[in-house]
């Protein structure tokens, strides 16, 4: 779906300063969006919210046209692949993969039949019966994006799932990650601070700088007019 920012602000309860301020940001259908900028900026503050677990201070956000919260949170259909949702050691990949749709009691062969459909996009499927503790760290972010996909998310949103990847790693899921957008066809926003990797993937960069948006173009655009 689309996604839309107007004007929203985030103070977090402990803090004086804004972490995201008067954000506004319209991203179309199935566009590749980057968000740049240096640690700090507010980036993972701003996919939090889209995702609807961090509280909007101010502002809204909207995705598909709904206003996020006004969406009871099980009726989301938005793909996480973050750091805070670690694969969960003692299950195989199948299973990690298989554990949200578990708990909402889906249907074993409609789990399976899911996970057929997701592990190719991945080129995970000679992995599914792998513990997490075996797998590379290009593999884990493989299985973490699954199991985001698994969800038929909406929109698809991406924080640094390169950042733990050394050089030639980062580079292969680079690949794989703009092969796949293509494939699925996704809404999808990607957090970075490393700006080749935005100038490589998104279709629009969004540039922030303490908490706001600074600049919302083309990686032409960007480069060119910085
Ligand atoms: P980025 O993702 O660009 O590194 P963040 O969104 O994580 O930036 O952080 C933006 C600002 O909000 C920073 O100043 C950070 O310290 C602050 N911040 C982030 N999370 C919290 C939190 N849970 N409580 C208080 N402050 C936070
Ligand atoms: P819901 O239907 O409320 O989304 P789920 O059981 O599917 O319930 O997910 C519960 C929670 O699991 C989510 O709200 C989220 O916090 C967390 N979660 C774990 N992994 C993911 C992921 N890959 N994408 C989205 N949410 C995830």
């Amino acid at each position: 779906g689309t996604l839309v920012l107007k004007n929203v602000f985030k103070r977090y309860d402990n803090s004086s300063v804004y972490a995201v301020q008067d954000y506004s940001l319209e991203c179309f259908e199935r566009e590749f969006v980057g968000i740049l900028g240096p640690s700090g900026c507010g980036k993972t503050t701003t996919l939090r919210m889209v995702a609807g677990l961090e509280e909007i201070t101010k502002g809204d956000i909207y995705i598909g046209g709904r206003r996020v919260n006004d969406v009871h949170p099980k009726d989301r259909h938005i793909g996480l692949a973050f750091e805070d949702y670690a694969l969960y050691p003692p299950l195989t990949v199948y299973d990690n993969i298989a554990f949200n749709l578990r708990a909402k009691k889906t249907a074993e062969n409609v789990i399976k039949k899911e996970i057929m459909r997701v592990a190719p996009l991945l080129k995970i499927e000679d992995l599914l019966d792998t513990m997490p503790s075996a797998l590379s760290g290009g593999q884990k972010q493989r299985v973490n994006i699954a199991r985001a996909l698994i969800r038929k998310p909406e929109i698809l949103l991406l924080d640094e799932p390169m950042s733990h990847l050394d050089g030639k790693m980062r580079q292969i899921l680079r690949t794989e990650i703009k092969r796949l957008h293509k494939e699925i066809n996704c809404t999808t926003v990607l957090v970075t601070h490393d700006q080749l990797e935005a100038m490589s993937l998104a279709d629009r960069i969004a540039i922030m700088k303490d908490g706001e948006l600074q600049q919302f173009d083309t990686p032409i655009e960007v480069y060119n007019n910085p």
